[in-house]
């Protein structure tokens, strides 16, 4: 009983997945990404949520921002305005040097999981990182302005349009990512988690790739999910104004019925007690501000699988 493999998107997810790994060996960990919210920008191939996993394991992220490198430098960006690029979508120059390097390795045939691997390797990340697949899926997003894609949605429209179905093009066609399917159904794994990231933005594109959904209900490890939701909102992002949009009401409930099909429990924050689930729950302060927050929760969620193994 040893790994311990996680289904993140990414800030929310990574915060989870910094804490497990301070309170075990990094290398049992694999983190299993989504890449829904990958797109081409300027010719650039960009990852947002593996590159928030990379920044966050790296002690590289700007945790104040809450996206990209901490101490970045904005020479292209300005020079790029200067021209009258396109700048909605910021890109530090530090940040700038992984995308250069990923989509030169990507033009030259590499895929994004053996990319992925050799740069955790350049910066001494023990915990396996794992995009959901090598092939694209775009998460698309249809609103009362159109079908938008994610980072249009997310980062220039800033989440205000209203979201009436959330599609990820491409997922029938994707596989796995080499080692996804075999990490998720090993039987010697301590636990299966999925992050508290956004179950419909981040989470579902990863369930959409064929053969996740069947290798979470078939593995034999207890797979536990940390619900997004405190206090009956969620932490930040869009959580909860797209659960409103979609007709889903915001609660820890609503949480267990989306992952019902893949989970034996969920880690619900102790805020929200007492409360009635479907599903086996835990009680815990799942808010992640600190360093310590972020091993609490951690700690509760492998207790929770841990409680549904014995
Ligand atoms: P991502 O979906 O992992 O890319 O990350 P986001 O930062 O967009 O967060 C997604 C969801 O994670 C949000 O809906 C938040 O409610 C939830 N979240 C973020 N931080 C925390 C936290 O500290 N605790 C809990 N329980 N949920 C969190």
């Amino acid at each position: 009983m040893s790994r311990v493999v996680v289904l993140t998107g990414g800030v929310g997810g990574a915060k989870l997945v910094l804490g497990l790994s301070r309170m075990m060996p990094p290398e049992d960990i694999v983190a299993v990404v989504n890449t829904g919210d990958d797109f081409v920008h300027l010719g650039l191939s960009i990852s947002p949520d593996i590159d928030t996993l990379l920044y966050t394991l790296s002690g590289k992220a700007n945790t104040a921002q809450g996206w990209g490198r901490e101490n970045e430098s904005w020479g292209f960006l300005a020079a790029l305005r200067e021209l009258g690029g396109e700048d909605w979508f910021a890109l530090g120059d530090g940040d700038l040097a992984l995308h250069v390097l990923r989509s030169h390795a990507l033009r030259h045939g590499e895929p994004l999981s053996a990319i992925v691997g050799r740069l955790a390797r350049a910066w001494d990340i023990g915990t396996t990182i794992l995009p959901m697949s090598d092939h694209p899926v775009a998460t698309m997003v249809d609103t009362d302005e159109g079908t938008l894609p994610f980072q249009r949605y997310f980062v220039a429209r800033r989440c205000e349009p209203i979201v009436k179905a959330v599609r990820f093009e491409g997922a029938q066609a994707a596989v796995p990512a080499p080692g996804v399917l075999e990490a998720i159904t090993d039987p010697t794994n301590k636990a299966v988690l999925i992050a508290p990231s956004n179950p419909f933005l981040s989470v579902d594109p990863v369930l959409a790739v064929p053969g996740i959904r069947e290798a979470l209900v078939q593995t034999t490890v207890p797979v536990v999910a940390v619900s997004p939701i405190i206090g009956g909102e969620a932490v930040k992002g869009p959580t909860a104004k797209l659960m409103r949009e979609l007709g889903i009401a915001v609660n820890h409930r609503s949480i267990a019925d989306h992952y019902r099909d893949v989970i034996d429990g969920l880690l619900v924050d102790e805020r929200d007690t007492p409360i009635d689930l479907p599903v086996a729950h835990a009680f815990a302060d799942t808010l992640m501000q600190s360093l310590n927050d972020r091993i609490r929760v951690a700690r509760a969620a492998i207790a929770l699988a841990d409680a549904l193994r014995a």
